[in-house]
C-alpha cells in the first residue's frame, strides 16, 4: 500500500494523534460521547441540552452527573488514556472512532515490530478537486519546517525564500513562517503562489513541486478533509 493509505502508531503515538484530533476541531459531541462510556467504562455516559454548551457526564463510582465543558471532557479522555492505556485492540477501537477510518491492534514495521495501531487514511482513492480553498482558507503560516527552508536554500529558490519571515538565534535560522510580505513582518493576505487554472473554477499552486511539506500532506485523512471544507472527493 501506498505510505498515505496506511499509518503505524506507537501506542504514545496514537494517543498523542487522539489529543491532536481533539484539539484541531472544535464541537465533537457526537463523537466524545462514543468515546467516552469506551475509556470509562459502559455505565459512564454524557449528555446535553440542545444549543447549551453545558455537557453533564456521568463518571462510574459516582451517583451524581458533572458538570463540564467539552473541552474538559477531551481533556479527561487523554488524561485517562495516557494514565491507563487501554490494550492495544480496545485503543484501536476508539482510534477508529475518533480518525473516522478504520484501525487495527498490531506490530510496526520491522525490524523495531513495536505494539501500536494501523489505521487506514483511506485517501489513495481521494481526487483533490482543484477548488483551492484550503490555499485560502486553512491556517498554514506556522506551517513551514525548516527543512522546507533548507530544500529551497539548496534549490536556490530565492523567489520562494523572499516570502518566508525567518527567526534566528546565534545566527542560526530557528523556526520560519509563510507568507510574509516581502521586507515586512506581515502575513500575506493570500497564498502568493495561488493561481487561476485556465480551467473555469480550478486553482493551480506555481510552485507544486516545491510546495511546503504542510500543502504537499493536506488532507491527512477523510476525516481531515471533511472537518476543513476540503472539496475533494
Ligand atoms: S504554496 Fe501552493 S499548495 Fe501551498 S497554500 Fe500556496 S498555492 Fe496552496
Ligand atoms: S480544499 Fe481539497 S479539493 Fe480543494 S484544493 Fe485543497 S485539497 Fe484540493
Amino acid at each position: 500500500m501506498p505510505e498515505k493509505e496506511r499509518l503505524f502508531l506507537k501506542i504514545d503515538e496514537a494517543v498523542e494523534a487522539i489529543r491532536a484530533d481533539f484539539a484541531q476541531y472544535d464541537s465533537q459531541f457526537n463523537l466524545l460521547s462514543v468515546i467516552w462510556p469506551m475509556v470509562f467504562g459502559d455505565e459512564t455516559y454524557i449528555m446535553r441540552n440542545a444549543g447549551n454548551p453545558t455537557v453533564w457526564a456521568k463518571i462510574s463510582g459516582r451517583t451524581k452527573l458533572i458538570s463540564s465543558s467539552e473541552d474538559d471532557l477531551k481533556q479527561r479522555i487523554v488524561d485517562q488514556l495516557k494514565r491507563l492505556p487501554p490494550d492495544p485492540q480496545h485503543l484501536a477501537g476508539i482510534c477508529a472512532h475518533v480518525f473516522g477510518a478504520p484501525a487495527t491492534a498490531g506490530s510496526g514495521p520491522e525490524p523495531d515490530l513495536l505494539p501500536g495501531i494501523w489505521v487506514d487514511t483511506d485517501m489513495a482513492d481521494f481526487v483533490c478537486t482543484q477548488c483551492g480553498r484550503c490555499c485560502r482558507t486553512l491556517n498554514y503560516h506556522d506551517g513551514c519546517s525548516l527543512r522546507d527552508y533548507q530544500r529551497w536554500l539548496d534549490l536556490g529558490r530565492t523567489d520562494i525564500l523572499d516570502w518566508v519571515g525567518i527567526i534566528k538565534q546565534d545566527g542560526q535560522v530557528t523556526a520560519c513562517r509563510i507568507w510574509v510580505l516581502p521586507g515586512t513582518n506581515d502575513f500575506a493576505e493570500t497564498c502568493p503562489w495561488l493561481t487561476m487554472s485556465p480551467d473555469p473554477n480550478r486553482y493551480v499552486c506555481a510552485i507544486h513541486d516545491v510546495r511546503p511539506t504542510i500543502c504537499r500532506q493536506y488532507p491527512g485523512s477523510r476525516k481531515h478533509a471533511r472537518m476543513t471544507g476540503c472539496g475533494g472527493v
